[in-house]
């Protein structure tokens, strides 16, 4: 029987593993993609201390991979079908097979929110992106739109200007929700275009992107944009599914902890984007994972 098994291998996973062994624990990480997360997807990394200048995300998720695998972690390609709990234990069934284990830290993070317009499912990879660092090249000076008003979008939105001839920023509101660095960064860029009080409504094309439908939020005015590429950032949505029924989680489906990173359930812990946060980064989720397997060191140990 493992004393902890860690779902997902993102910077929450990574740390609760680097903790873990470090305090004596047999524990293993499950991950059904490449280790590493959602900050594989990022580009440029400006805010986590000791690394001035930044860091590719790719880049801080390999030092993360290493330092876990130098300190003995085994990191297994795996996915969790369920979690079943018996009396003092878990066992979870997964692709491979099933693993006993006397604690679980549930580290699966969040994916894109859609934004639900006609035409986005359809043209999903044919120009519906969720991705500017998976995809951002393909759109080598053309014309693409950003949609979102938050980091993301906006972090986003500058990393395509490396590419794109022009890009397009749609926001519901007047005002971004990005941070003020990044906000001026935008402004600041001839490429980038900010369509205010604006959001699309459907999403055009045959095989590909072609245009968009707007609306102008305050006078309801129509509107059409060519472009051949949309790239959608209004929000996360957590990769709780597999926790429905077993753990409370909050009304938009995040899993609910205390400070100490332990759910509901005895012996359960959550950590980084996947919990109930006020703020989702990597420095937050690396905090969330060195707790979570301090807990469950003392959860195991009867500390
Ligand atoms: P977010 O902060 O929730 O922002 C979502 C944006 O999408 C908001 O501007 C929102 O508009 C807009 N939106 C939501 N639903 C919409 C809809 N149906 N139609 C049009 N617009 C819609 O999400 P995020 O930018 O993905 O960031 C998520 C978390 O990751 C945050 O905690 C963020 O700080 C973090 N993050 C950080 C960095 C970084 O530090 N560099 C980078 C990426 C993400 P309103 O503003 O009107 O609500």
């Amino acid at each position: 029987m493992k004393d902890v098994v860690i779902i997902g291998a993102g910077p929450g996973g990574f740390t609760s593993a680097i903790y873990a062994v470090r305090s004596g624990l047999d524990c293993v990480v499950l991950e059904r993609r490449a280790p590493g997360g959602q900050v594989l997807d990022t580009d440029w990394i400006e805010n986590y201390p000791g690394f001035p200048g930044g860091i590719n995300g790719a880049e801080l998720m390999g030092r993360f991979e290493k330092h876990a695998r130098d300190l003995g972690v085994t990191i297994e390609n795996d996915e969790v079908y369920e979690i079943k709990r018996q009396e003092g234990s878990f066992v979870l069934r997964t692709r491979k097979g099933e693993i006993e284990t006397k604690t679980v830290i549930l580290a699966t993070g969040t994916g894109p929110r859609p934004l639900g317009v006609d035409g986005e499912e359809r043209l999903r990879g044919k120009g519906v992106s969720y991705c500017a660092v998976c995809d951002g090249f393909f759109f080598r000076g053309q014309e693409v739109a950003v949609v979102g008003g938050g980091d993301a979008a906006v972090e986003e939105a500058h990393f395509l200007t490396r590419f794109c001839s022009k890009i397009y920023l749609i926001h519901r509101r007047d005002q971004l929700r990005a941070v003020g660095s990044l906000q001026r960064r935008a402004f600041d860029n001839p490429k980038i275009e900010v369509l205010w009080d604006t959001v699309v409504t459907e999403i055009h094309g045959e095989n590909s992107v072609e245009k968009l439908t707007l609306k102008n939020t305050r006078t309801g005015t129509p509107g059409k944009l060519k472009v051949s590429g949309v790239f959608i950032y209004v929000g996360l949505v957590p990769n709780s599914y597999l926790y429905k029924g077993l753990v409370d989680l909050d009304e938009r489906g995040f899993v609910k902890t205390n400070v100490e990173m332990a759910t509901s359930v005895p012996g359960l812990f959550a950590v980084g984007d996947v919990r109930v946060t006020p703020l989702r980064q990597v420095v937050t989720a690396v905090a969330d994972g060195a707790v979570a397997a301090i807990t469950a060191e003392k959860y195991i140990t009867g500390g």
